[in-house]
C-alpha cells in the first residue's frame, strides 16, 4: 500500500553478532527485516544451526541482538500462532 520504507520512530538494529555454538565463531552479521532465520550455516565450520527451543530464529538464539520483528514487540512468525 504505502511505501515500505517509511518505519515508525523505533530503533531497529539489523546487525547481530551471532556466535557458532559448535565452533564458536563471530560474525557479525545482517538480519532481515521482516523474516525469521531458522537454518544458519556457519561459514567458519558448516554446521547447520537451529534457533534453541522457544526462539523464534537463529538471531534470537545465537546472536546477540534479537531479529527485528522482536525488537518491534510484534514477536516474530513462529511465535505468533501462539495464543
Ligand atoms: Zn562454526
Amino acid at each position: 500500500m504505502t511505501d515500505p520504507g517509511t518505519a515508525e520512530a523505533v530503533t531497529i538494529r539489523l546487525q547481530s553478532t551471532i556466535t557458532c555454538p559448535a565452533c564458536g565463531a563471530r560474525a557479525v552479521e545482517t538480519m532481515p527485516e521482516d523474516a525469521c532465520i531458522w537454518f544458519r550455516e556457519c561459514p567458519a565450520c558448516g554446521d547447520l544451526h537451529r534457533p534453541a527451543p522457544g526462539d523464534c530464529c537463529v538471531y534470537c538464539s545465537h546472536g546477540d541482538t534479537p531479529c527485528p520483528p522482536v525488537q518491534r514487540g510484534n514477536g516474530c512468525c513462529a511465535s505468533s500462532t501462539r495464543s
